[in-house]
């Protein structure tokens, strides 16, 4: 029998066994992978060391052990549709992961998974099963090395040794580039879940129900550098990563994740809130599974900083909560719930996660709001697919096409995780190509062809990184580029003499470009910036440094792949060609405009800590060069006084023109000293810190500085370089996230001059001094209303003398004065108020009165007590006469009201009166 630890004993004691071995303990890093374009979510304990892999950076440790928070519901990684369905997928997780970086290799990550599983933990010798690599085309070598180190595991039997082949055991990171077999470990839960069975070829079965997967060795051996080409690493590697959930059903000895101690507190919470029993629970768990993986995930994921939206990462927090929601429904859950769930899960993992704690009303707050909408507006959508849903099985179609799926998501938000549920849910399909297919038809982004962007939905961008790869590797073995690839330095200078070494036109390779000509230039080292952290990319020309003259306009500077950074442009003049030496000259004036802001930027958070509390913590940013967003973490608006407060504090700041001290060092020690780290930031081993607040003269120095920042973007020298700096608004961006937006240095001169014209122009028309139009406009303002209302007074007076003429000259029809008659601008009161006094001037009559207002039509009927004794009813004719207008109406037999369009038809509603009026005279006399 497994010891019986606690999940979080589990995750402790992994950490500790490491790192008595030598590993360093590292945290996990955010769900976000930072500085990675290529990867929606962090997927795996490795993404946080992907550049260590490639050989692009480096860590200050040779062993790492951590627990990291892993997302597998999009791209390659996809686990979403098990969810529900089966006991060990989970969308969020937690993954013990061990890694040797060119240090120890097969032997001893064998036996020290094996030592900690048996003796550690003291799991069963005979329910342990291990794989090795067999390439099933025979060209990789077999792994004997990993085969061997099992064989020699004290008590490990050798009939539990299996060989797969690629598919399984043959791990990849890409295309190209690090790869390596990789040796797996299986948990047998005994025969009471099958029998062995063996696949073709003879190999042992290790599938669920009866064995799960538990660990994954891999041993990062060769480089990839094309289909058939595999050659040796000189520093080989070891990345493990075990699923903690499902150690902690082995070793709680349940047959489910979700009936671990990881899941039980927010299933319980489930089954309090649905008030069902346990045989109800047990009876149907889907619901209980997807309700429990989606709030923790969505907790997680808030709590990292993506809130729910429509695109990309958002998309993803929107789906789920969406799909939480919607099995929340069956178990009759119907008003927002899973925010108590959250309240659950920050507690059981706050701790361990502090992030949780810190972000807990964010994550309350998203995830009640988005529940609202599901109920307001989202269920209504959902009707509409059902109901489509019905017909097509009525009609015995089993197929929903990819264009109605679309239409559903894009005009009622429907994301197609949720339409594939319930498609499945009858037993019919989605036409999931076709579905995509329409999508990159309405959101394909391309750029110079070779690129494509993530649009919406879209998750990864796939195609781009292996081509950008390539050609730096070709440079790199033609000594044209270090290991490091281009080098990269947007600090030092604007412009940089460098030498022109890649060129793409149309998407493919060239040796020389023409002037108009789109282009896509690779340079051995740029001084261009690469958008990331919020700030923009720069943009700027690249020019002959030498020979023949030529230039390019860079419009975009990106970075399509590790080492690769390349500018987007046009060609100007001449013939730019691969080996010319080039002159890169960032734009000067948009770049200075951009370091305003992003410096301005560090000073408003530093602001909004000491004017708002230090809770308020940035959750997003664009440094651009007209303006900057600034997203932070706060529940309500700033009233008038913090905003300018905040204003004042940034503007004092910039007065009193502080140096910037810019450093690189450890992360570790930036760390220690306090630097403000932000959510999907790439940080290595090395960290660029921006310290603002030091005093600026000699003699006071040593002050603390007051905003202290892990930052690759760049800056101003001195504070005052800023100039102005001016807020122009306060919203909400997200629940429980409000976004300032503001100006500085030229672009703040020019709202200023702006706003002064406009008031000095004021002032002329006024005839007033600038300072005292605010005095004269509210008198005006007076003057304007009491006139107004003088005037409508007026209006009202001549009215009701007209109404006295038609009063006193009423048409007679068979003796009866019927008034008929549109009244404009009257209401239904004002209607009422006529119809009054039309029955005290005349003791027997019947009034029929109209009136128009915001293109409604009302009408009014009166009948005087007389006439009602002898069978006219005000209902009857107000009905009547609404028709044309496409009305209805009642009420009492002496007075009556309908309602209309205004669809110039109200004179034809008006002539009803007189002939109904005859022809009911006329039946009752007879
Ligand atoms: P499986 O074949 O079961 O989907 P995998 O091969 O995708 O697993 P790896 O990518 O090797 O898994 O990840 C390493 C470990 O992480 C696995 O051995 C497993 O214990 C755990 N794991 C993987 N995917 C999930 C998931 N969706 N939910 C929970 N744990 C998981
Ligand atoms: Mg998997």
């Amino acid at each position: 029998m497994p010891k019986g630890l606690s999940a979080n004993q589990i995750r402790q004691t992994y950490l500790d066994f490491f790192a008595k071995k030598g590993h360093t303990i590292v945290p996990s890093s955010p769900l976000v992978p930072g500085g990675d374009a290529t990867l929606l979510f962090t997927n795996s304990g490795m993404v946080q060391f992907k550049d260590v892999f490639l050989g692009t950076d480096t860590r200050p440790y040779k062993r790492a052990v951590d627990s990291q928070k892993c997302l597998r519901v999009a791209g390659k990684h996809n686990d979403l549709e098990d969810v529900g369905f089966d006991d060990i997928h989970h969308t969020f997780f937690e993954m013990l992961g061990s890694w040797s970086f060119g240090d120890y290799y097969k032997k001893e990550a064998v036996a020290w998974a094996w030592e900690l599983l048996t003796e550690v933990w003291e799991l069963p010798k005979d329910r342990l099963y291990a794989s090795a690599f067999k390439d099933e085309e025979g060209v990789i070598p077999t792994d004997n090395e990993a085969a061997e180190s099992w064989l020699a595991q004290p008590g490990f039997d050798p009939q539990h040794l299996v060989y797969y082949g690629r598919k399984e055991n043959f791990w990849e990171m890409a295309e190209t580039g690090p790869c390596g077999p990789n040796s797996e470990i299986f948990y047998d839960f005994g025969a009471e879940f099958g029998e062995l069975t063996r696949r073709k070829g003879g190999q042992l079965h290790l599938d669920a129900p009866r064995f799960v997967e538990i660990w994954n060795l891999v041993f990062i051996q060769y480089n990839r550098t094309g289909p058939k080409d595999l050659k040796p690493l000189p520093a080989k590697h070891v990345d493990t990563g075990m699923g903690l959930e499902r150690m902690a059903a082995i070793m709680q000895n349940v047959d489910s994740n979700y009936r671990t101690d990881l899941f039980m507190p927010i299933i319980n919470k489930v089954q309090e809130l649905a008030g069902q029993n346990d045989k109800e629970r047990d009876a149907n768990f889907t619901p209980y599974r997807v309700i429990a993986d989606h709030s923790r995930a969505a907790a997680f994921l808030i709590a990292d900083g993506v809130v729910p939206g429509n695109m990309g990462r958002n998309y993803v927090a929107r789906m789920i909560i969406r799909r939480a929601a919607r099995f929340g429904s069956k178990l009759g859950l119907n008003r927002p719930f899973l925010a108590a769930l959250a309240e659950v899960i920050i507690k059981q993992y706050g701790e361990a996660y502090p992030e949780l704690m810190e972000n807990s009303k964010t994550i309350l707050d998203n995830l009640n709001l988005e529940e609202k909408q599901f109920h307001f507006t989202f269920e209504k959508g959902l009707a509409k697919l059902e109901d489509y849903i019905s017909e097509l099985s009525n009609l015995n179609q089993t197929v929903l096409s990819g264009e109605e799926a679309f239409k559903f998501s894009s005009t009622d938000g429907i994301p197609v995780e949720i339409t594939r549920d319930i498609l499945q849910e009858r037993g019919l399909e989605l036409d999931e190509e076709g579905f995509w297919r329409e999508m990159a038809k309405h959101k394909e982004i391309s750029m110079g062809g070779k690129l494509q962007m993530a649009g919406e939905l879209t998750y990864e961008v796939t195609r781009g990184a292996e081509f950008y790869s390539n050609i730096i590797k070709k440079l790199q073995e033609a000594k044209k580029l270090p290991k490091k690839g281009v080098k990269y330095d947007p600090y030092t200078s604007l412009e940089r003499k460098t030498e022109l070494l890649a060129l793409l036109h149309k998407g493919n390779e060239v040796k020389k470009v023409e002037p108009g000509d789109e282009v896509i230039v690779l340079l051995s080292s740029t001084p261009f910036y690469v958008a990331s952290g919020g700030q923009v990319s720069d943009t700027g020309a690249i020019s002959s440094a030498s020979g023949k003259k030529w230039s390019i306009k860079v419009i975009d500077t990106i970075q399509p792949a590790a080492g690769a950074v390349v500018h987007i442009g046009e060609v100007i003049e001449g013939n730019p060609k691969v080996g010319d030496q080039a002159l890169a000259q960032v734009d000067r004036r948009r770049r200075q405009d951009i370091m305003r802001n992003h410096t301005a930027t560090h000073l408003l958070h530093a602001a909004l800590h000491q004017v708002v509390g230090e809770h308020a913590r940035q959750a997003g940013s664009l440094v651009a060069p007209d303006r900057l967003r600034f997203d932070f973490t706060h529940s309500e608006a700033l009233s008038k006084e913090q905003l300018s407060q905040v204003e004042q504090l940034v503007n004092e700041w910039v007065l009193d023109n502080y140096t910037l001290r810019k450093e690189t060092k450890p992360l570790d020690k930036a760390k220690k000293e306090g630097a403000t780290a932000l959510f999907g930031e790439k940080y290595g081993a090395e960290v660029r810190t921006i310290a603002i607040g030091e005093a600026p003269s000699r003699a006071q120095r040593g002050n603390k500085p007051f905003s202290y920042e892990l930052c690759g973007g760049t800056h101003v020298e001195h504070t005052g370089d800023i100039g102005l700096f001016l807020i122009l608004s306060e919203g909400s961006a997200a629940a429980g996230i409000r976004r300032i937006e503001a100006v500085t240095g030229r672009e703040a001169y020019a709202v200023t001059k702006a706003r002064n014209s406009a008031l000095a122009e004021a002032a002329r028309i006024l005839k007033a001094r600038p300072e005292d139009v605010p005095a004269k406009m509210l008198s005006l303002q007076t003057e304007l209303n009491e006139s107004q209302k003088q005037v409508a007074s007026s209006r009202r007076a001549k009215a009701q003398e007209g109404m006295q003429d038609v009063l006193e000259n009423v048409p007679l029809v068979a003796g009866v004065p019927v008034l008929s008659a549109s009244v404009p601008g009257a209401d239904a009161d004002a209607l009422r108020h006529l119809a009054d006094r039309f029955r005290q001037r005349h003791p027997s009559g019947v009034a029929l009165l109209a009136g128009v207002e915001d293109g409604r039509a009302t009408l009014i009927a009166a009948v005087t007590k007389d006439l009602v004794e002898r069978g006219l009813h005000a209902g009857e004719l107000v009905k009547l006469a609404a028709e044309p207008i496409e009305g209805t109406g009642g009420g009492k037999p002496e007075l009556a009201q309908a309602g209309g369009k205004d669809n110039g038809k109200l004179a034809e509603a008006l002539a009803k009166a007189a002939p109904w009026v005859l022809e009911k005279l006329k039946s009752n006399t007879n």
